[in-house]
């Protein structure tokens, strides 16, 4: 008899859970998450997070730097082999060094740092809190929805969503194949081939700024990891409708096939040992990028944190939970690249995203966890000035643009400061999902001159924090995140 693999999954899930709960005992270990869509801002989190931990930066909502209790951070070996480092010195020089931004996160990593810290209670004996940190993909969460559905439901929605607003425009060469495909025709590999790659176009063409849509699965398609171009990965949709199963030896069932294999050996793997391991988890969102897009992508973005949510639906740490089931008691949502804005604008971006956030819990059904959300800058490329414009004080940002950036006529060098006029976030959340109100159009408004500034990118910091003996990257509100995700086991 052939036991189903995800017995199997299961017992190993639960013999590692209990490892890492031994350990726990003697070494407290808090194993964090980081995760977000792509381009919102993880390996720039992660780096600069270790950054200030490692020489204390300025973090003065973050109660056990602030109160001088952390005696020491250091990097340790990573406990698990199979898992690449998160190569931090490498991002750290290209922030601080060449003042460019890393390279992004493409697959799973991982980066243990050993906190050695006084108590609250000031025992004599410092403590060390052991803290795993795990990079992964946002997109690879948005797959587990498809562990319950059919290669035929899966098809049939994804090609009902993609006749939709934004993505039909953007589906025209993937719709005209699919449309001379026949799924009971002879299976072939090269029609697969092509299937797949004008679906993954589609799909990257929605993930692009200016549409920023964000509920794409499956994930791998546009953040393959290792699996680039592995049969797992040769499938699409194909026009068939949602009860059927296609003949063997058919296009289809070669289909239906290797839609099964991806979710056996990409999806299930990946919630089994690293997902379900994870303590807490940071949900990074380019929240401006999707206000900037307009009510489509804001709407699909609060669908997309919904689902984020769904995969976290068991809270509170009890044995059995967690021997089991994801055990994450934390989840902090946090809103990126806040220093686009002025920090007049900081607590709307974070009401918004706050009102999105508890919008999707209702929807999600989601009780367990707690849930904070924060708008942050791990990086803070910019500074503030008000400037002066047909008569009117406008509340500003200065940086310097990337080079090669471009607004209306202008293209920047990447070494001159420029000043521009961020618009402001609406007083009612609701305003950003509003059609009618045209969304969030604030950005649009660059000034002095009219040109669209709403895409514009800064270079990383030059200036040092004065009075300190190594440089720190200056950030805007990561305190609040550390302090959310960490600080209670720093008492
Ligand atoms: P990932 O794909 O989630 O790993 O995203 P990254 O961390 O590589 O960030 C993507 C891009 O967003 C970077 O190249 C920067 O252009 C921008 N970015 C990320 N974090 C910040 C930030 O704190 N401030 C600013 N101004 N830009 C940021």
């Amino acid at each position: 008899m052939r036991l189903p693999g995800y017995i199997f999954d299961e017992a190993r899930q639960t013999a590692r859970a209990l490892i890492d709960f031994s350990a726990g005992l003697f070494n407290p270990t808090l194993r964090l998450g980081v995760t977000g869509l792509s381009r919102s801002g993880k390996t720039v989190f992660i780096a600069a997070l270790i950054h200030n931990l490692l020489n204390g930066g300025r973090l003065p909502v973050f109660d056990a730097m602030a109160q001088g209790r952390i005696a020491r951070a250091r990097l340790e070996p990573q406990p698990d082999d199979d898992v690449p480092r998160f190569d931090y010195e490498t991002h750290l020089r290209a922030l601080m060094e060449a003042r460019r931004w890393p390279e992004s996160t493409r697959r799973i990593s991982e980066l243990r740092l050993v906190i050695e810290y006084q108590s609250e209670r000031g025992a004599a004996r410092d403590r060390t809190l052991t803290l795993d940190i795990f990079d992964y993909p946002g997109e690879w969460l948005l797959d587990l929805p498809l562990l319950d559905k059919s290669y035929a439901e899966w098809s049939a929605e994804t090609i009902a969503m993609s006749r939709q607003g934004a993505r039909a425009g953007l589906a025209g060469a993937w719709h005209a194949h699919l449309a001379n495909l026949d799924a009971s025709a002879p299976e072939d590999e090269n029609l697969a081939r092509e299937a797949a790659a004008l679906f993954t176009a589609y799909l990257r063409a929605a993930r692009d700024d200016r549409v920023a849509l964000s509920l794409l699965p499956p994930g791998r398609f546009l953040m393959p990891g290792d699996l680039d171009g592995s049969p797992a990965l040769t499938f699409a949709p194909l026009d068939i409708p949602p009860d059927t199963s296609p003949p063997s030896g058919s296009l289809g069932a070669m289909m239906a096939r290797r839609y099964e294999s991806y979710k056996d050996v990409v999806v299930r793997p990946f919630f089994h040992e690293h997902f379900a391991r994870l303590d807490r988890q940071v949900v990074l969102v380019d929240a401006l990028a999707a206000f900037n897009a307009g009510p489509e992508a804001v709407r699909e973005l609060q669908a997309t944190l919904g689902q984020v949510l769904s995969c976290f639906r068991v809270g509170r740490q009890t044995l059995w939970s967690s021997l089991v089931r994801p055990r994450v008691d934390r989840i902090l949502f946090a809103a990126t690249k806040a220093d686009h804005l002025h920090h007049t604008s900081h607590d709307r971006l974070e009401n918004i995203l706050a009102y999105m956030t508890s919008r999707a819990i209702e929807r999600a059904k989601f009780s367990g966890a707690q849930v904070d959300v924060a708008a942050v800058a791990a990086v803070r490329a910019t500074r503030e000035a008000t400037i002066e414009h047909a008569g009117e004080r406008l509340p500003s940002i200065i940086g310097v643009p990337l080079a090669g950036e471009s607004a209306g006529s202008q293209i920047f060098d990447g070494e001159t400061e420029t000043a521009v006029f961020p618009g402001d976030l609406p007083d009612d959340p609701q305003a950003v999902f509003d059609a009618a109100a045209g969304g969030f159009r604030g950005l649009a408004t660059g000034a002095p001159g009219d040109a669209d500034y709403r895409f514009l990118r800064f270079r990383p910091p030059a200036y040092r924090t004065p009075g300190r003996s190594g440089p720190t990257l200056p950030h805007i509100r990561l305190d609040r995140a550390l302090q959310f995700l960490l600080g209670d086991h720093l008492r």
